[in-house]
């Protein structure tokens, strides 16, 4: 099933309102990730009966809705994030910004909302950048987070499907994820709770997958751990197989225990658990043509990395995302059945392995225009 829109969105309509306050830029060394925001955002509504309304581009401020809107009762929402970076030249530009309209669309289907054609949404966003560009921080690291978003604001208190839809992006400028070298983290596999689940909304960028997360991630930090190693038990063997790490994709470097070959392994995307990160996948693509690893995407258990430990065939673990490009794990902590807590070390440790850097280091130079390459799209 699929929403059916009178019309699809004009962006030749669009209406631009120029802030008449602009807020002072915040100091680079100063800005903190999603807390400050550029001057301006882009707005548009959607009901089912006229389709969409003209495009707005508006002073960044609150919304109005209703305090029956179902997005804040049954979290009838879904986003979006992706980042502008500006090269050496001083030209803005994205990275594979079609992988996440595609997404975008993927999320707002299983909202029920309608369909963005990807072309007309990214040429608004260019006059919302283009219009906000000095908010762009320039240097390595440096880039404006990007968050489509779109709530369905139909005051209902049934559940149904949504009657009216906001679409809207805001900006946000951040600085480097690493300013000081690359910083491990730590996990704990938590047996108890699961962000996702075959045939639920993992592979969505929905707001309610990420609600039922943060109790679960403060529980990772009582356990000193900085961030969730997300699994689902497969009941019939009982092992734990490895889906994501916080809100990262999680790949895993280890010998194969027959052919002792480098395998790089992630979770598949066949069972709707897992985000299709823009991420992933280039780290997919470019890894398939690194020598001497081979690539898969696989089931891997939180028992099948213990025994790699333990043979000594583990070589490296790190999540990838938007964010950071690649995180690199150092420990995995876990309580057995019997509830002792055990500790996986990762041989990289204090650092992130040769493969994590390698391939923070080649997909950076694609963001930030250092090498030529069809991923790196210019505004
Ligand atoms: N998994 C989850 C749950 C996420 O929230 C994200 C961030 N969007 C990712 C993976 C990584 O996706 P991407 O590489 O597109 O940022």
């Amino acid at each position: 099933v699929s929403v059916s829109s009178p019309n699809a969105i004009d962006a030749s309509a669009l209406k631009v309102t120029k802030t008449s306050k602009p807020m002072e830029l915040v100091p680079k060394d100063k800005l903190v990730f999603g807390r400050t925001f550029a001057d301006h955002m882009l707005e548009v509504d959607w009901d089912s009966k006229k389709g969409w309304r003209a495009p707005v581009i508006r002073p960044f401020g609150d919304l109005s809705v209703s305090p029956a809107a179902s997005v804040l009762h049954y979290a009838l929402e879904c986003f979006e994030g992706m980042k502008a970076y500006k090269d050496a030249s001083g030209c803005v530009r994205l990275f594979r910004p079609a992988l996440n309209m595609a997404r975008f669309n993927h999320s707002l289907a299983r909202m029920y909302m309608p369909a963005v054609d990807g072309p007309t949404f990214l040429s608004l966003l260019r006059e919302l950048l283009l219009l906000d560009e000095h908010w762009i921080p320039e240097g390595d690291g440096y880039s404006l987070y990007i968050r489509p978003t779109a709530i369905s604001t139909t005051r209902y208190l049934g559940v149904g499907a949504p009657e009216e839809v906001k679409l809207y992006c805001i900006t946000s400028p951040v600085g480097p994820y690493y300013a000081t070298g690359f910083k491990p983290i730590s996990l704990w596999a938590d047996t108890h709770h699961v962000r996702a689940w075959e045939g639920g909304t993992g592979d969505a960028k929905v707001g309610a997958n990420y609600a039922i997360a943060i109790m679960p991630q403060m529980l990772a930090a009582q356990h000193g751990c900085s961030q969730v190693l997300w699994m689902n038990r497969d009941t019939a063997s009982g092992a734990y197989n490895l889906t994501e790490v916080g809100s990262m994709n999680l790949f895993v470097l280890i010998k194969d225990a027959v052919t002792g070959r480098p395998q790089l392994i992630t979770a598949p995307l066949t069972r709707a658990d897992v985000l299709p990160g823009v991420t992933r996948a280039s780290i997919l693509e470019l890894a398939e043509s690194m020598d001497g690893v081979d690539v898969k995407e696989a089931c891997l258990s939180l028992q099948d990395v213990a025994k790699a430990s333990a043979e000594g065939r583990l070589m490296e673990i790190f999540g990838a995302g938007t964010a950071a490009v690649v995180a690199p794990v150092n420990s995995i902590k876990y309580a057995d059945e019997s509830g002792t807590v055990k500790t996986v070390n990762v041989p990289s440790g204090g650092d992130a392995g040769p493969t994590a850097k390698k391939l923070w280091a080649t997909i950076t130079d694609i963001q930030y225009g250092r090498v030529d390459h069809p991923w790196s799209v210019k505004l």
